[in-house]
């Protein structure tokens, strides 16, 4: 059996009329930039999201840097977040200007709050939690901190659509939530797309205008922003994929609960938080990520099996010379960039391929122990 690590053409397949018949009324309608498309896609994920405001981008890097700029944070300014994260975290604080603080995660990967408070000095602005794999942070706790400093926070939700930490969604606790459309996530597009929640007029009105160079009208420029604006087409897409995305997050949890099952029972790995382990928590399992002992040559071994895996930052984020972050000690951080190894993780895996995946991780460790 086959299982490859994505399932972008299988996706495909199951919507094809519907995804078809949306891209050709925009191409036949002429409607590219920032039209009826883009309203509609923004309204809806303001809604799923809970938040007042959506305002689609090119990417979920960008709505993490206009979230930077629109708040005004930049040169001489701090702001907190983790290393074990994908980079553009990170980036979007060094490419506003600001300075990154790193602190270190728990072992279910995101913020561990406890380390938060210690890493915020005089200069710090903001906090950027990351809810990684599709998990949210103790919410309640890093709010009470933020609140405390009066430190802005902004929520890296690019893994997290749907999620949600003592029933508040993901993208409506923050000043803002940032999204990512990649194809990868839970609601990907054909290409990049981002957007960004907020609960602020202001906020909104000023990404709305940094993201299409500062253009209030077709013939005022109120300042220099940028081009970071949401493809009209890929909109369209969002909005033909948006009527699946309960269902298929119900389903990442049914996976993530057959992985459960199937594999608690080997010590030599450890997996994720069971979906229902804990009642604050609702994960939409964005990844399923294991800690696995022997982890390269388990790799090796489910390919050679035919089950795709991804081993995704084997080398933490600080511990790369060129991002100029080496200063930073992280022991958690630097583990489990040791261990981490993504299972196949989306919606249209079929029960049967779940099986093979986990008949195949026990083969391996059952080897191993002989
Ligand atoms: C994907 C991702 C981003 C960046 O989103 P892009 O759309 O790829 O720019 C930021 N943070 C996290 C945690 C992500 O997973």
């Amino acid at each position: 059996m086959n299982v490859p690590f994505v399932g972008y053409k299988i996706q495909y397949q199951n919507l094809k009329s519907e995804i078809d018949s949306a891209i050709e009324d925009v191409l036949s309608r002429g409607d590219l930039i920032l039209r009826k498309d883009t309203d509609e896609f923004e309204r809806r994920l303001a809604e799923f999201v809970g938040a007042k405001y959506a305002i689609g981008l090119n990417s979920g890097t960008d709505a993490l840097f206009l979230s930077l700029l629109a708040m005004g944070i930049g040169k001489g300014d701090e702001v907190i977040t983790v290393s074990h994260t994908f980079v553009a975290s990170i980036a979007a604080i060094v490419q506003a200007g600001a300075t990154p603080i790193l602190v270190d995660v728990s072992d279910d990967f995101v913020m561990d709050a406890d380390k938060l408070e210690e890493a915020i000095g005089e200069k710090t602005k903001a906090i950027i939690p990351v809810y990684l794999n599709g998990r949210m942070c103790d919410m309640d706790k890093i709010m009470e901190i933020a609140n405390k400093h009066n430190l802005i926070v902004i929520e890296d939700s690019a893994q997290a659509l749907g999620a949600s930490f003592n029933g508040k969604k993901a993208g409506s606790i923050g000043l803002t939530g940032c999204f990512s459309f990649y194809p990868a996530k839970i609601l990907g597009c054909f290409g990049d797309g981002g957007g960004l929640t907020t609960n602020d007029e202001k906020i909104a009105e000023k990404v709305r205008l940094l993201r299409d160079h500062g253009q209030k009208t077709k013939t005022e420029i109120l300042y220099y922003g940028w081009n970071s604006r949401i493809d009209n087409l890929q909109a369209a897409v969002l909005n033909v994929k948006l009527d699946h995305l309960s269902k298929w997050i119900d389903r990442r949890r049914e996976i993530a609960m057959m992985y459960q099952s199937g594999l608690s029972d080997v010590s030599n790995i450890k997996l994720p938080p069971a979906p229902n382990s804990d009642e604050k928590h609702f994960d939409v399992f964005q990844n399923y990520v294991l800690r696995a002992e022997k982890r390269d040559e388990f790799f090796n071994f489910l390919k050679e099996n035919g089950v795709e895996t991804l081993i995704k930052d084997p080398i933490a984020n600080h511990m790369h010379k060129g991002l100029n972050l080496s200063h930073f000690s992280l022991p958690m951080s630097e583990q489990l960039a040791k261990e981490v190894i993504s299972l196949p993780m989306y919606p249209e895996l079929t029960n049967e391929q779940i099986e093979y995946i986990i008949s195949t991780v026990r083969r391996f460790y059952g080897n191993q122990n002989k």
